[in-house]
């Protein structure tokens, strides 16, 4: 069996816990990987090597990092089929979504690629007598990413690129359960020229997470992943004067409005919902459709979801994987089992599913409910599967105030051909990305990415100019230069102002 092993200091450090965690194909079932799962110990040996690769890398010129940037960008680019190899094999999703995910973290790279730009800091001449006055930013340290399994190489990537540009060094802590591609990820790095101890990969659980909220070598914690955890690595990580991003879970909506293009709207609610068998944070789990159309756009989903023909993710044919766990395909299922019960209709029940010769795979067809009820499991939970809930609304007010209600805020859509009312929805609307006519509205990387309410704790959102401000910190510098042929100030003892 394959051993996935940490990287630490530009190498492969095996694990010394004696812990090990199974990675799983979702697609056989079969486990086919063990990956370490640190110590405590092991995490504070990753924390002194990082400590002291920032002592020089912290000072290192801005052409010495972008030329190492430069580099790592152009093999992420000549690997994307290698990386999305390594997702596809422990995560499921088929391999052109696999790609896609690359792509989008390499944006991020390219992004840092720029950083001389983005670290100019500014500067004002002359604000007093002969006193000039610059703001700067700097790097924080040693900083942490803590990530989710639904996107192995593309969620590091919204961090590490980025943080490493800004001067820091990085440890990431992949998920356990698909952590190939962030080794791979830091292969590449090293083989780009980015020296040792900069960016390490440890691998673990709980108690990896844990030993890096409390070590006090860690200036920040980004993390991706469901909300509960975030909410408790926002108050682990702040309680230990840490700063931290955290972003959380979701339950994202699309508001259809009765003008909408309808085809338009059915394809985007498929593709949404059901792509990467809708392990998205930003997939659409909810539309609400406004007024008479429900059942019109009820009967064009379920037609083109009939359709998706599901299958190894490694096989070009197939346009939707498996589950990550069967554990979890079993909780997907449950909801779906659960939700005439809790008064929904189900027009499409995926469970059950199995491929021929993938007996043990993870399956799960495509689930539709029509009908939910918003006291239902189905709407309150975060099901992470293909299930997508339609609900009803009479008016665009109504819809806006059931999106509005849901203590989640990461990504919303609406689908209409009314400027009046998307400009309306885009301002009322209680979500951190929207989409008009887009129903996955990921940012390009230099805009950032972050919810509102239980989908993101902490200030910053993620990558962009609010990934730049994490990364650093601010410092202004007051200098005065007096001409030779001036006589010196002389003593004040009032507080110093502007003259
Ligand atoms: P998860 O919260 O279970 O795990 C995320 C990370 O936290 C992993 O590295 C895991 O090892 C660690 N972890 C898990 N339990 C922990 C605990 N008790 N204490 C400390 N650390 C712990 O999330 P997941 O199942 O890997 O990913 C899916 C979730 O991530 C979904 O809720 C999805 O919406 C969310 N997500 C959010 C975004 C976003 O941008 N908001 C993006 C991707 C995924």
């Amino acid at each position: 069996m394959k051993t996935v092993n940490h990287w630490i200091g530009g190498k492969t450090v095996e694990g010394a816990s004696g812990n090990y965690g199974p990675v799983t194909d979702p697609a056989t079932g079969e486990v086919t990987t063990q990956v370490a799962l640190a110590s405590a110990e092991e995490v504070d040996a990753a924390v002194q090597v990082a400590t002291e690769a920032f002592q020089s890398w912290g000072q290192s010129s801005l052409a010495a990092r972008t030329k190492v940037l430069f580099a790592y960008r152009a093999l992420l680019d000549a690997n994307r089929d290698a990386i999305a190899e390594l997702i596809t094999a422990e995560h499921g999703k088929v391999h052109s979504d696999a790609l896609g995910e690359v792509a989008r973290g390499l944006e991020i790279v390219e992004l840092a690629c720029g950083i001389t730009t983005q670290l100019k800091g500014e500067l004002s001449t002359s604000v007093s007598n002969r006193v000039d006055v610059a703001s700067i930013r700097q790097p924080l340290g040693v900083v942490a990413g803590i990530t989710p399994f639904n996107f192995p190489a593309m969620v590091p990537m919204w961090m590490f690129p980025l943080a490493v540009a800004c001067g820091n060094t990085f440890i990431l802590k992949p998920s356990e359960k698909d952590p190939s591609a962030a080794v791979k990820l830091a292969e590449l790095a090293s083989e780009a020229g980015l020296p040792a101890g900069v960016l390490n990969v440890v691998h673990g659980d709980k108690v990896a997470v844990d030993a890096l909220l409390a070590h006090p070598g860690i200036a920040a914690v980004s993390f991706v992943g469901s909300t509960p955890i975030a909410r408790h690595i926002h108050t682990t990580a702040s309680a230990n004067g840490k700063r931290v991003q955290a972003l959380g879970g979701a339950k994202n909506h699309m508001l259809v409005l009765p003008d909408a293009d309808l085809d338009a709207a059915a394809d985007a609610a498929v593709s949404a919902a059901y792509g990467s068998a809708g392990e998205r944070c930003m997939a659409i789990s909810a539309v609400v459709a406004v007024g008479s159309i429900a059942d019109e756009l009820v009967d064009k989903i379920r037609e083109r979801a009939e359709k998706i023909k599901i299958g190894p993710g490694n096989d070009p044919a197939s346009e939707m994987g498996p589950l990550i766990t069967a554990a979890h395909r079993d909780k997907v299922a449950s909801y779906v089992k659960g939700a005439a019960d809790q008064g929904a209709d189900v027009v499409l029940d995926g469970t059950g599913f199995t491929v021929d010769g993938f007996e043990k795979g993870h399956w799960i067809g495509l689930s539709l409910l029509d009908n939910v009820k918003t006291d239902s499991d189905a709407y309150r939970d975060e099901i992470f599967g293909p299930v997508l809930c339609v609900l009803r609304a009479e008016t665009y007010a109504e819809g806006v105030a059931l999106i509005n209600a849901s203590p989640f805020g990461n990504g919303t859509a609406i689908f209409t051909r009314d400027g009046g009312a998307a400009r309306r929805f885009q301002l009322e609307i209680q979500a951190g990305m929207v989409g008009v006519n887009v129903p996955i509205p990921v940012p390009v990387g230099y805009h950032s990415f972050g919810g509102w309410k239980d989908s993101l704790f902490g200030d910053h959102h993620i990558y962009g100019n609010d990934g730049i401000h994490f990364y650093t910190r601010g410092k202004v510098v007051t200098t005065r230069w007096p001409d030779p042929s001036e006589a010196p100030v002389g003593i004040d003892l009032g507080f110093p102002t502007s003259r």
